[in-house]
């Protein structure tokens, strides 16, 4: 009897163990997909030097945290048009010296998955004290543009707010690296792309700078999650820096400023 008493016990504790898992689990993925932009955003940003070259060294090592506050400046300014007071911070850690795990570039579905769990566990190993528990943390991949002339793409992930962003360690691109930081920051808070994955070509109308321009081309501005201003139906070139950008209606939906 007393055997049997026990063992309920013991079954009720594991059943209720994992049922505040999965509450927990439950309860941050909807965090994770409805961000509340009343409140301050917090993003950690961690630099790596991804080609262990003394040129990234040299750069990481000139960093500061204002170096980023344009981007949350750029952020508010466009939530405004929205109306949607918000408070974006970028938190500058530390170098992390453990590089990401390698983003697939094949397309298995399994691979991905895989991936997406260890940069999950990565991203947790590696978190920081920044003072404040961020919303979003960015792995920013270094390389020395000398020796890299193409970038992979960076990635990042909704659920579990993570992401590793690609980029040039040089101060002439920063302009076009803070494009690249905004760009994955709002993937993260839901924004999907608006360009044509095979022609990198910016979709019309959403992916448009002014999808209303008369005449239509050349745009003068790119809309964010195209990061390219197109110059005609086929044609695009990458903006210059943020003031290039906008952000527009269907990106300002996705990601919550508009409802
Ligand atoms: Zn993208």
């Amino acid at each position: 009897m007393l055997r049997a008493q026990k063992s309920s016990f013991w079954k009720m504790f594991r059943v209720t163990i994992l049922l505040l898992i999965l509450i927990i689990v439950a309860v941050n993925a909807w965090r994770d997909y409805h961000q509340n932009w009343q409140t301050p955003v917090f993003v950690a940003l961690y630099p790596v030097n991804a080609d262990q070259s003394i040129v990234t060294a040299d750069y990481i090592a000139s960093l500061n945290e204002q170096d980023f506050a344009a981007i949350a400046h750029y952020l508010q300014q466009q939530a405004q048009q929205y109306h949607q007071p918000i408070q974006v911070y970028f938190k500058l850690g530390s170098e992390v010296k453990t590089l990401p795990p390698k983003v697939p570039d094949s397309q298995s579905i399994l691979e991905i998955m895989w991936w997406s769990l260890r940069f999950r566990y990565y991203a947790w190993r590696q978190q920081q004290d920044i003072g404040v528990r961020p919303q979003l943390q960015l792995f920013l991949n270094y390389y020395d543009m000398r020796a890299h002339k193409v970038l992979k793409h960076s990635t990042a992930l909704q659920n579990g707010r993570i992401g590793v962003v690609n980029l040039f360690a040089h101060h002439k691109q920063d302009n076009q690296n803070q494009i690249v930081i905004a760009h994955e920051m709002l993937h993260a808070f839901g924004a999907t792309d608006k360009y044509d994955l095979s022609t990198g070509q910016p979709v019309y109308p959403q992916g448009l700078g002014d999808p209303d321009q008369q005449p239509l081309y050349p745009q003068k501005t790119a809309e964010l999650m195209a990061g390219h201003i197109a110059l005609s139906a086929t044609k695009s070139k990458m903006a210059n820096s943020l003031k290039d950008v906008r952000i527009n209606v269907e990106t300002a939906r996705e990601i919550g400023w508009l409802k």
